[in-house]
């Protein structure tokens, strides 16, 4: 599989297979370091699936994720609640929107997730995020891209990929941003402007897992900001992170992105 055109990626039949079609070969050089070393211990250590350690005895996606994994990923599937992206059950058809977004307040216009939070891609994303495995940013983007072309998620009129961005001590704590990573796959994929400096990370708050819905709206309050001098008055930006449970972290950050003058502002995660 694989050697698809841009225009063929995007037209790939619907369905679990085709997301083994999407090519994105560009690691950073930092990745390709990591790649290195890691095609060495692969010498001397047999591979396994990263998602259930079994060791794997035929095609892997990227090498990393066996086949029987990959294709038990967890599919979100339309209808979409047309603002947190989460799939609607037929009770909700009609209003077009979830009940948890009845409730709730966003200052991003829309969300979208290719999958749900369970089963092989949870243990993929805890991999990737708390464990260093940076290099779970190219089949994790598979997801992405494919996503984007199946539903027409419309990346044309987006002017910026901007990442959820890690306060520092916790960058410096995890060596890499999964957001960034992921958002260079897609910036690359759609030919878009990676804009990874424009959105700070004020504090150091505590990871929203740990916290009820009310308490993870506090927790975040106030703790992005725009960087200064930065113009983004009037432009689209698709706004990239890992997950979306409650949607307060990105909805705080396409607050601060608003406040700077963002036109629209989409955001995509991997799963919700
Ligand atoms: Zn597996
Ligand atoms: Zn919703």
């Amino acid at each position: 599989m694989g050697n698809f055109t841009e225009k063929e990626k995007l037209q790939l039949p619907k369905g679990r297979l085709a997301r083994f079609g999407i090519g994105t070969d560009s690691p950073t050089a930092q990745t390709t370091i990591r790649s290195f070393f890691r095609g060495l211990t692969d010498i001397v250590y047999p591979k396994e699936c990263v998602s259930c350690k079994n060791k794997i005895t035929n095609y892997a996606v990227d090498d990393l994720v066996c086949f029987d994994c990959w294709t038990s990923i967890k599919e979100n599937t339309p209808p979409f609640c047309i603002r947190c992206g989460r799939h609607l059950d037929k009770k909700n058809l009609t209003k077009n929107v979830c009940p948890d977004c009845i409730r709730r307040e966003y200052h991003f216009d829309r969300a979208f997730s290719p999958c749900t939070f369970e089963g092989p891609v949870k243990e993929l994303i805890h991999e990737f995020k708390y464990n260093g495995k940076d290099y779970l940013a190219k089949p994790l983007s598979r997801l992405l891209i494919n996503f984007i072309g199946e539903y027409r998620v419309p990346v044309e009129f987006m002017d910026l990929i901007v990442p959820i961005p890690l306060h520092e001590a916790r960058l410096r704590e995890r060596q890499f941003n999964q957001a960034t990573e992921l958002s260079q796959y897609i910036a690359e994929a759609f030919n878009k402007c990676l804009a990874d400096d424009i959105l700070l990370r004020n504090r150091s708050t505590k990871t929203q897992a740990d916290l009820k819905t009310a308490d993870r709206l506090v927790n975040v309050q106030g703790s992005f900001s725009v960087q200064e001098n930065t113009v983004i008055g009037g432009k689209n930006i698709l706004l990239i992170d890992d997950v979306l449970t409650t949607g307060a972290t990105a909805s705080e950050a396409s607050c601060a992105l608003k406040k700077a003058g963002a036109n629209i502002v989409f955001v995509l995660t991997l799963a919700n």
